[in-house]
């Protein structure tokens, strides 16, 4: 058995998990609830600063009680980005303590990466088109040739950011996505929005913007809704392009706007029509996890890779497709 503890504090949610290859065996979390307003980066990076050595000692007690001791871990994986700065400083800073007083090795992982593998851990789907839906990143990705490549993304802000951003300028309270999902649901018109979609990327910011503006004239449910429609086909349309592209048959929905209902539904019609499977990992896998990094630091652990200290550096713009993805190898693929 392998056995790998993972930090997560790339954003609002500071989360240490232990897991081996059959499941989670210890989890604590501690989640970042701004007073007033969004995410300040500096408040978020202090809270995981002031939490960070109660974290990690509440997981190895709940590991002890669990029958397992801090030698048998192997590794001790991180997310190294994308995210923000100063959290993500904060943490690596974390596992480097860590990793040197257990004397076990470092994992920097990417985060969009553990998304992706905690739900192919947690679901039936094996080689997905990915969906990934979160605070700050949107993007739909597939494993091709080596890599977790990038077929469409955002060209500005994540479809989360542009929920939260529009509730807050409604007078919502963070987190926005799941007030506007709410309010959607009692709408009774739709209301024109833009979409915008420019091959196979999206944009959400002039969404964000036009739906604020609409609130002068409509409902705040009607807006919701007409929002929420548009944003998601936009997402729908490049996860199905991707789909016909890749030929594969299946669809995976990461990240904290999964839980989304109307969005799972658009999703479940669209796969439904192409004939592909559609999965959805339990909700506590789908946002922000130290789980998720743990089990994609143990796959780069256990096909060899770890990240020695001196490269240990954050990157905060981290891309996926950078990434060799050597736990996997290219058997269901053709030559390419
Ligand atoms: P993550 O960054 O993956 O942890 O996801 C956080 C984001 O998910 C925030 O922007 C939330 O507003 C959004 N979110 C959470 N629940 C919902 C929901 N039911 N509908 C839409 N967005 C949601
Ligand atoms: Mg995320």
């Amino acid at each position: 058995m392998t056995t790998v503890l993972g930090i997560e504090g790339t954003a609002w949610n500071l989360s240490a998990a232990i897991v081996d290859e059959d499941d989670v065996i210890a989890e604590v979390t501690e989640t970042y609830r701004p007073a007033t307003g969004g995410i300040h980066p500096r408040e978020a990076a202090q809270h995981h600063a002031m939490y960070a050595s109660n974290v990690i000692e509440r997981l190895l007690n709940e590991f002890r009680e669990n029958g397992h001791h801090p030698k048998d871990i192997d590794a001790i994986a991180f997310s190294q980005g994308p995210g923000l700065g100063a959290c993500l400083r904060t943490v690596a800073t974390s596992a480097r303590a860590l990793a040197m007083s257990l004397d076990v090795p470092m994992v920097g992982v990417n985060h969009c990466i553990a998304h992706i593998e905690i739900g192919r851990w947690k679901t039936p789907a094996t080689d997905p088109v990915v969906l990934y839906v979160s605070g700050g990143n949107s993007q739909v990705l597939a494993h091709r040739a080596g890599k977790y490549r990038i077929f469409g993304e955002t060209l500005d802000i994540g479809i989360g950011n542009a929920l939260d951003k529009f509730a807050r300028g409604a007078g919502l309270s963070h987190p926005g996505g799941p007030k506007v999902e709410a309010y959607a649901k009692e709408s009774t018109g739709y209301v024109k929005m833009p979409y915008v979609v420019k091959g196979m990327d999206f944009s959400f910011s002039g969404l964000s913007t036009a739906a604020k503006d609409a609130l002068s004239k409509h409902s705040l449910e009607d807006v919701c809704y007409s929002f929420q429609e548009n944003a998601f086909a936009m997402l729908v349309e490049v996860t199905e392009r991707a789909l016909a592209h890749t030929g594969k048959n299946e669809v995976l929905l990461a990240g904290g706007v999964g839980a989304n209902m109307r969005l799972r539904e658009m999703l479940d019609v669209m796969c439904d029509d192409r004939g592909a499977r559609f999965y959805v990992p339990e909700r506590k896998f789908m946002g922000d996890n130290g789980a998720m990094i743990a089990y994609t630091g143990l796959l780069m652990f256990k096909s060899g890779t770890t990240t020695p200290i001196d490269q240990s550096h954050v990157d905060p713009s981290f891309r996926p497709d950078t990434v060799d993805v050597t736990w996997i190898t290219d058997k269901h693929e053709e030559v390419l």
